[in-house]
């Protein structure tokens, strides 16, 4: 065969072992999953509602334009219905910009360590990625200024950034988004926005009239706990979304996946307890952080990435056999530090005890 060569250096995404495998394995009756930083408390009410009243015929597309869930948005954040790109979750908007702005000759910069996908599509796409390691867990804003040139065509922000949970201020982004030439393409990806809580977290949206040049990445998979559906949505210009979406293949975001989306815009009182909760969370393991003297970054998001000092597989591994499911820094670019996702107030706790136990324990 004649693969592509872009496509051979790549490795296939390694999805975690299942839940149930597991527990098999270890001999385990409960499993708590806190590796992919899905909603502890699941999804609205509402949610399940939508799912019950849903009587379309399976045999039907979904509507292509997906008019309801993009008047839901449109009214809800305010915004003209055509600033609106939906995606087979948030990962198929960052798909659709590189295969619409990236191929050999170009270049595109982005933060390290850092969502992964940025690089795997700029790989896809033959353009030479611009890796720009963080500083103390943050964007490293100067740096990456640095790396634009006459051949970029996008430029990468994670904010809040996973996997350190650190975030973008306002003035930081404006003193940046001021200095990036406007022909090329600013992605804010904000996978955690409604989990950020820090006043001075920008209002990105509030940004799209003066800067022509960003785009911004919101999903239904993190707080609104709808992973499973695989609804994300980007927000831009007019001008913007009406260059990307043919880039979009005409029926790629699901039926009910849509309709179960624009219902849970309605509980808008879920996604502030879940805020709430999550940063009461946050509180949980920043007080055993300090009490066990251990470096973590102050995060915006829903996890927390705490270092151990050591091999991060050890941490993992123990943790796994106490059955909690948490995400190893090794392949996230922390080799001594754990990803946790911030669980419901007992989860964190019995994880918490379980870490203290394995600080204790002498290797
Ligand atoms: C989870 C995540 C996404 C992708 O979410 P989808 O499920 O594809 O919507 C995008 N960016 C970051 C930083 C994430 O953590």
């Amino acid at each position: 065969m004649k693969w592509n060569e872009s496509v051979l250096s790549l490795k296939p995404y390694q999805p975690g072992r299942t839940v149930d495998e597991v527990k098999k394995q270890l001999g385990l009756t409960e499993i708590t999953k806190l590796a992919s930083n899905e909603n502890p408390y699941g999804s609205s009410e509402l949610t399940k509602q939508a799912l019950s009243e849903w009587n379309q015929s399976f045999a039907l597309y979904p509507d292509g334009y997906a008019t309801v869930l993009r008047s839901a948005l449109a009214n809800l954040y305010n915004l003209r219905e055509t600033q609106l790109i939906f995606g087979n979750g948030s990962d198929e908007i960052i798909q659709i910009i590189s295969k619409s702005l990236l191929e050999p000759g170009k270049n595109t910069v982005m933060p390290t360590p850092s969502f992964p996908q940025y690089k795997h599509n700029a790989v896809l796409q033959q353009a030479e990625s611009r890796e720009v390691s963080l500083v103390d867990g943050a964007h490293d804003l100067n740096e990456m200024l640095n790396k634009v040139d006459e051949h970029t065509s996008v430029v990468w922000l994670c904010s809040p950034n996973n996997p350190t949970g650190l975030y973008i201020n306002h003035e930081d982004l404006i003193t940046f988004l001021d200095q990036v030439p406007s022909n090329v393409l600013v992605v804010l990806d904000e996978a955690y926005y409604e989990y950020a809580t820090a006043e001075d977290y920008p209002d990105t949206l509030a940004l799209l009239d003066k800067y022509t040049n960003i785009i911004i990445l919101r999903t239904f998979s993190k707080i609104y706990g709808l992973a499973g559906f695989r609804v994300g949505y980007g927000i831009a210009s007019e001008e913007i979304i009406s260059k990307i979406e043919p880039a979009r293949e005409p029926f790629n975001v699901n039926s009910i996946g849509m309709h179960v989306a624009a219902r849970a815009l309605e509980d808008q009182q879920f996604i502030d307890e879940c805020k709430k909760k999550n940063t009461e969370g946050l509180e949980q393991y920043y007080r055993f952080c300090k009490e066990s003297n251990l470096n973590y970054f102050p995060s915006q998001g829903n996890f927390i990435l705490i270092d151990f000092g050591i091999d991060s597989d050890e941490v993992f591994q123990y943790l796994l056999t106490k059955g909690y499911i948490v995400r190893s820094g090794k392949a996230l670019g922390f080799p001594t530090s754990i990803r946790i996702t911030v669980g419901t107030k007992a989860q964190n706790d019995n994880l918490i005890q379980f870490m203290k136990e394995f600080i204790k324990t002498p290797v």
